[in-house]
């Protein structure tokens, strides 16, 4: 890991390779969550910009639509090695801009944005059309980039984020404008400088600012083929209601309450630690938390009190530190966020069963830390289990029997995760294809295999990502068909040829 921080004090626009002043002139402090200090300045981008940023993007997008598969190969696999050569440099950018453990930083969020990158960089090869064959003709269905496309991103895992995002439609020819979230963007600032001298001027353009000075210009400028975002359900519905000004695509990946559910013959055990893991990785910030924990009632009081144990002994402190287990929130607004939801538990009937307050860190007194929380005596319908609360808290739920729990399951807006705890196979299969939800992880949480589709049922967006799939999002298909046939069909008496 570096030992000291090599980020700058201010940053510009990223648009066509180089490094602009943003329009506005105005800035947007990046702090530390952990201490409140003021990391960086990004510009607070606007319209201006958005329409440079999808300048530069629109001319340089025949030339990469037109490259040769290996030479976007190469590009995308000289990421991955650059990113693993400074691993320990990007880890740190997200440990201090967003205040995840750098245990995390390191070895959940790198490596998987990592494996990204090395996953698309095969898929310019792949990414062919297929011939069909009738009689006297031949179709072939070309594969073809759509063009500019428009990615907006969330704070909570940046690089994941990124390299979610970026590396199929790198790979697949299309010409971008990034807009990370105006909170955490530290990383990828630092990802642009880094990879500036790779990618050809225009291909990939980083544009900061607030979402609404930037978004409605993005989406609405006509030569704008695609929207892919990550975010919240609100920003979703402007989003699409933009997008439908150039009847665009849209890919959405939006928020979750997923269920992760404790059967009564699961390894307890196993089961505490996925829950607990589920309740504290990226301090709960995760789309795909399982916040709704839905615990057998006849091994209940056993479950809560293995998983009580663990979260009472969770190690809360500088996320900068390799034995920190749970860092700081994001942002004020997200701790503010997440503690009138522990206001508003008991307040509906609920009780907290351990946590539930604001954790004070010695010597981070400005600290942006939340203790880890379960809410028990939680009812279905209450807006700690209904809503995301996207921090360290859990609502626990019992059950008796398979249907009522599926059916308190699906009972939510959301559809993104989910966990299922039991040592019966097929009961395993079972519940796992009645959840109306994108993924469902049996007996282990966040047990991401790469190349799997992670995307939403129901409110929690649509379209794939993180697989293959991914680029029939980022590509359109063209239909050529050749006649090989000589003359005329002779369906009219004057086309005919005359008779000698
Ligand atoms: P958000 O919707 O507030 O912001 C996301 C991005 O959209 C930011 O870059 C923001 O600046 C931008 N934005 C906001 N308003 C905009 C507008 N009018 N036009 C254009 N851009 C605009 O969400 P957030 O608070 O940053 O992220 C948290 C949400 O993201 C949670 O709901 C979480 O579940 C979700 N999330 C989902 C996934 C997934 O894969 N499904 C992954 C991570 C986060």
């Amino acid at each position: 890991m570096s030992a000291t921080p090599d980020y700058l004090p201010q940053y510009g626009q990223f648009i066509g390779g180089q490094w602009v002043e943003g329009g506005s002139g105005k800035t947007i402090d990046l702090k530390n969550p952990a201490t409140g200090e003021v990391l960086s300045r990004i510009s607070a981008g606007n319209a201006s910009d958005a329409k440079r940023a999808v300048d530069a993007a629109a001319r340089a997008f025949p030339a990469w639509a037109a490259s040769a598969p290996a030479q976007r190969q190469d590009i995308i696999y000289e990421i991955v090695r650059r990113l693993k050569a400074r691993i320990g440099h990007y880890a740190l950018m997200d440990t201090l801009n967003n205040g995840k453990p750098i245990s995390e930083a390191l070895n959940f969020d790198m490596p998987m944005a990592i494996e990204q990158f090395a996953i698309f960089s095969g898929a310019p090869w792949q990414l062919h059309g297929e011939s069909l064959h009738s009689p006297g003709s031949i179709g072939i269905v070309h594969r073809e980039p759509l063009g500019v496309v428009v990615q907006i991103i969330p704070w909570n895992v940046p690089m994941i984020m990124l390299a979610s995002k970026i590396a199929p439609a790198l790979a697949a020819g299309n010409t971008i404008v990034l807009k990370p979230s105006e909170i955490v963007c530290l990383s990828v600032l630092e990802f642009a400088r880094e990879m500036a001298d790779l990618l050809p001027p225009g291909v990939l353009n980083v544009v900061t600012g607030y979402g609404p000075d930037l978004g409605e210009a993005l989406v609405t400028d006509s030569r704008v083929r695609k929207v892919g975002f990550t975010g919240s359900r609100p920003t979703a519905r402007t989003l699409m209601r933009l997008a439908a000004t150039n009847i665009i695509p849209q890919t959405m990946e939006l928020g979750g309450k997923s269920a992760n559910i404790v059967c009564e013959d699961a390894d307890l055990d196993a089961a505490a630690e996925g829950a607990a893991m589920s309740t504290v990785l990226n301090k709960g910030e995760v789309c795909l938390a399982g916040s709704r924990l839905f615990v057998h009632e006849r091994v209940r009081d056993e479950f809560l009190d293995k998983l009580t144990r663990i979260l009472a002994a969770i190690r809360i402190g500088d996320p900068l530190s390799p034995d920190t287990q749970l860092g700081a929130q994001a942002s004020s607004m997200q701790m503010e966020k997440v503690l009138g939801y522990l206001d508003a538990g008991p307040k509906e009937g609920a009780r907290i069963l351990c946590g539930g307050e604001r954790a004070r860190v010695p010597g981070l007194p400005q600290g942006l830390f939340v203790q880890p929380t379960l809410f028990v005596d939680v009812k279905n319908d209450m807006k700690i289990a209904q809503e995301e609360i996207f921090g360290p808290v859990t609502s626990v739920l019992t059950w008796k029997d398979e249907e009522e729990v599926v059916r308190m399951s699906n009972d939510s807006i959301y559809g993104l995760g989910g966990g299922l705890w039991t040592r019966d196979l097929s009961r395993a299969h079972r519940m796992a294809c009645a959840l109306e939800t994108g993924t469902v992880w049996i007996n282990r949480y966040y047990n991401f295999v790469g190349g799997m589709p992670i995307g939403g049922y129901k409110q929690s967006g649509f379209g794939r990502e993180f697989a293959h799939e991914v680029l029939q999002h980022y590509t359109l298909t063209k239909s050529v068909v050749i006649n090989m046939q000589e003359g005329p069909l002779g369906l009219f008496a004057a086309a005919r040829p005359t008779s000698a």
